[in-house]
């Protein structure tokens, strides 16, 4: 490995995360450990939105100097304050893999000219890979003139929305600025399926997490591979984990090495989601992201 590489955060979190390993028994380098996570109702409680309960994980994540990647369907302005509160500086996946933010100077240059192609934004070398918002609001009043009652987030005022997500005023503003992704609920039942295929014909996707979501074509599992390629890139072979509770963490789940699913607030995982090696966490939201975090830490760097 390079020196430039070393000098760059992710070389250092490489370097901190194989020497600090106590029990790797050998001077032959061990894979990264690369750790995506869905944020509502997964590291952070449906309800509360706090995070406490996987503190100890998070600690250790830190110890080992683990990139935690935070992939959700808020908004950049919403994860980035989530960011703050868990000094965290590693790129993230906002509005369900509608866009990936890399902090500049976070991959040498090398490694994200080559992996993908980028925009700079402020602080950020952004990945686009969603519709534009104005299209999935076209896209809305079409299915409401079909008579599907869908009603989003932009057709919400904030006071709506924070009522409706237990959000305050200030967060629920930050959730309404929106680029790639509208999450909507259904005033009416309709057919999940009916309306699923209307969408799909529409050229865009439905997921399901705490809201429906209609998005382009992106999705999480797109953002964790194009970041997983760059991690590659940067570092050699790495190991991911991954975490959720809902649908729309599927394709996220899909793609990494450890997927795991936390149980849903009413103590059920979801049974909508299902893989071979998926690893059911005993414990709620952040409650079994800490449990299982511990537990597939031990496994990896015990191996
Ligand atoms: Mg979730």
């Amino acid at each position: 490995m390079s020196r430039d590489m070393l000098n760059t955060s992710v070389g250092r979190a490489l370097k901190s995360s194989t020497t600090s390993k106590p029990n790797s028994g050998s001077s032959q380098e061990q894979p990264a450990i690369i750790l995506f996570t869905d944020l509502d109702g997964t590291l952070l409680d449906s309800t509360s939105y706090s995070f406490e309960p996987a503190r100890p994980a998070l600690n250790l994540l830190k110890a080992l100097a683990i990139p935690l990647i935070i992939c959700s369907s808020k908004t950049r302005l919403e994860i980035e304050r989530y960011r703050g509160e868990l000094s965290n500086s590693h790129p993230f996946v906002a509005e369900s893999g509608g866009a990936i933010f890399i902090p500049k100077g976070y991959f040498p240059f090398e490694v994200l000219s080559q992996g993908v192609r980028t925009g700079a934004r402020g602080d950020y070398e952004v990945v686009l890979l969603g519709a534009e918002y104005p299209r999935l609001r076209l896209a809305m009043e079409q299915l409401r003139r079909e008579g599907f009652s869908v009603r989003g987030f932009g057709d919400m005022t904030a006071p709506e929305v924070a009522k409706m997500t237990g959000l305050t005023l200030e967060e629920a503003a930050m959730a309404k600025e929106r680029d790639f992704d509208e999450p909507f609920i259904l005033e009416k039942a309709a057919d999940f399926e009916i309306l699923r295929e209307r969408i799909v014909r529409l050229g865009f996707r439905l997921t399901k997490g705490a809201f429906y979501h209609i998005s382009g074509e992106s999705d999480k599992g797109e953002a964790v591979s194009i970041l997983s390629g760059l991690y590659q890139r940067a570092l050699g072979s790495i190991i991911t984990i991954g975490l959720g509770d809902s649908p729309n963490d599927f394709s996220m789940l899909e793609c990494v090495d450890y997927p795991v699913l936390v149980q849903k607030s009413d103590g059920r995982h979801d049974p909508a989601v299902s893989l071979p090696n998926l690893m059911r966490a005993e414990g709620i939201g952040p409650f079994g992201w800490n449990e299982a975090v511990i537990t597939l830490l031990r496994q990896i760097t015990l191996k």
